[in-house]
């Protein structure tokens, strides 16, 4: 009986605090533009250069191996890159144990990596290649590393923060690259760590390495244990970057926005008095506010406080029995979520008992089931739209569906260039930006400012493909498992105006599969070129 339900109004008053409509949407995507703007100009903890210069078009050939330290696993995989979009890839999971990931030292968990990559070699009797010239060569390794690191070259960088309840202080400032090197040195392991990847910059390379549209893939999104997304970034856009050789040498640059901290210091986020519990009582107060209300490390918890709450107000008929998960902080993973949004698991017998051995509860009546339902679609659904939200803001910075709209005056405006002027003097160089400038103004103004290449007529990597699509790699259980999240996800990019159902309609989004194992041996393969 719906009507009685949503007649209680704490759940009433509850779904509504979790409401997240088209017009906040709209604020988030503006705020977060500006953010990206921010971090494009100034150096910040977010919008990371990946000093990755070039996506891959499927070409690629090699055999590498790669380590993916997540939120709660370690992947360590043996890829085969066949060279023709296909890859072959050996792997095995470990989970990290929690004193690993809580230690005052880094070792710990360093030597627990490298001992298992020696394991996975042993087993899978993976030895270096050799040629003709040298004896046994170190087999170069990817190591895809899901922290924020400042990066100084493919291959190093330094820790600027844990999240995902991750805490190791010894490990901040240094370089993660170096102290899995560390480790595998002292057990003798023929392993060249040469690349330092990051998980979302890993999933953008193995999608543009996987698709059939080369060139159609604009960013990577990661919705697991945490949230972050990369995108391909004009070059002459990254002004925090002071190298004027790198940055006429190279067109687009990969940027690693780092999203999750987004709306740290902007407060527009929306904000319940779940979101302030979970903040307050999280080892990282204040900080990672995308990410408690969007990944699946945060969902269950914001989940776990809702139902203490209803239950202790009498909302529900069930009882919880003592050692219920939702008497312990972060007792409730995420999964509940895709439970109770499965179709047909409200309502029936076997959902109720679903239902009792997660919660550990007893008398579970079909009101509870869907009172729970609506709670969890209602969290879920506020997290799709703000993945919505930011990611819309980062393909209107892309320029990538203005590219798409206004092909044809771009060619006027680059054949103008080119037609007249091979080699464009200043004064052409101003008459292509106050077209481009007119052109922006039909637009409302959303158009990033026209970069160099797009005034001297160049052909930008990142212009979109041919088949007018907007590609988008994703990864991570959320958005793999949790039915509906992709149809929240694209409903947010609808409501941004500039993008409207037109926009959202070019927008594909492909699950990257093996995405941080496939895109850390194609980060050391471009490390070879790069050395
Ligand atoms: P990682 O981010 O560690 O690489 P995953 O992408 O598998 O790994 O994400 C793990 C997170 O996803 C955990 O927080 C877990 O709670 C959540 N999760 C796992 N299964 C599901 C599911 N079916 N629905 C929603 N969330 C899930």
């Amino acid at each position: 009986n719906t009507a009685a339900e949503s007649s209680q109004p704490l759940v009433q008053d509850i779904l509504q605090q979790f409401q997240f409509d088209s017009d906040d949407v709209r604020n988030v995507t503006r705020k977060f533009l500006q953010q990206i703007k921010d971090g494009l100009d100034h150096p910040r903890p977010w919008q990371l250069p990946s000093f990755v210069y070039q996506v891959p078009d499927g070409s690629e050939k090699g055999t590498f191996l790669a380590v993916d330290l997540g939120g709660t696993n370690c992947r360590i995989c043996l890829v085969d890159l066949l060279g023709n979009s296909t890859y072959k890839v050996l792997q095995t999971k470990r989970m990290v144990p929690e004193h690993l990931r809580i230690n005052p030292r880094y070792e710990p968990l360093f030597s627990f990596i490298a001992k298992a990559l020696r394991e996975f070699l042993d087993q899978h009797e993976v030895r270096p290649q050799t040629d003709c010239d040298s004896a046994a060569q170190s087999i170069p390794l990817g190591f895809t590393f899901s922290f924020t690191c400042e990066q100084t070259s493919i291959s190093q960088g330094t820790l600027i923060q844990w999240d995902k309840g991750w805490d190791i202080p010894e490990a901040l400032g240094k370089d993660p690259c170096a102290m899995l090197q560390e480790s595998i040195d002292k057990i003798k392991l023929p392993v060249q760590v040469s690349a330092l990847a990051n998980d979302s910059v890993g999933t953008l390379l193995s999608r543009a390495y996987t698709t059939q549209e080369h060139g159609s893939t604009l960013a990577g999104v990661i919705i697991g244990t945490g949230t972050n997304a990369a995108y391909i970034e004009r070059m002459c856009n990254v002004r925090r970057l002071p190298t004027p050789g790198t940055k006429r040498m190279h067109e687009n640059i990969v940027l690693n926005t780092e999203w999750g901290c987004f709306d740290d210091d902007l407060q527009v986020l929306p904000i319940t008095s779940y979101d302030r519990a979970l903040d307050a009582s999280s080892i990282n107060p204040g900080q990672q506010q995308l990410e408690k209300r969007v990944s699946g490390m945060y969902l269950g918890e914001l989940m776990r406080l809702v139902i203490l709450h209803c239950h202790e107000q009498g909302v529900f008929n069930m009882v919880l029995d003592d050692e219920s998960p939702c008497n312990r902080q972060y007792g409730l993973d995420s999964s509940l979520l895709s439970l109770l949004a499965q179709d047909g698991t409200v309502g029936c017998l076997d959902g109720a008992k679903a239902i009792e051995r997660v919660l550990s509860a007893h008398s579970v009546t079909p009101s509870d089931a869907r009172i729970l339902t609506r709670l969890a679609d209602g969290i879920a659904r506020r997290s799709a739209r703000l993945v919505g939200s930011a990611l819309g803001a980062i393909i209107i910075q892309s320029g990538r569906f203005f590219d798409l709209q206004s092909e044809k005056a771009t060619v006027q405006v680059t054949s103008l260039q080119t037609h007249q002027h091979d080699n464009p003097t200043p004064k052409h160089r101003k008459r292509g930006c106050e077209l481009f400038s007119r052109i922006s103004c039909y637009f409302k103004g959303f158009i990033p400012s026209p970069t160099e290449s797009q005034v001297s007529g160049e052909k930008t990597l990142n212009r979109g493909s041919e088949q007018d699509v907007i590609d988008i790699g994703v990864d991570g259980s959320l958005i793999e498992l949790y039915p509906g999240f992709e149809a929240h996800i694209r409903s947010a990019l609808r409501d941004i105006q500039e993008i409207g159902r037109e926009g959202e309609g070019k927008v594909r989004m492909g699950l990257a599969k093996d995405g941080s194992g496939v895109g850390a041996a194609l980060m050391a393969n471009a490390a070879k070129s790069i050395w």
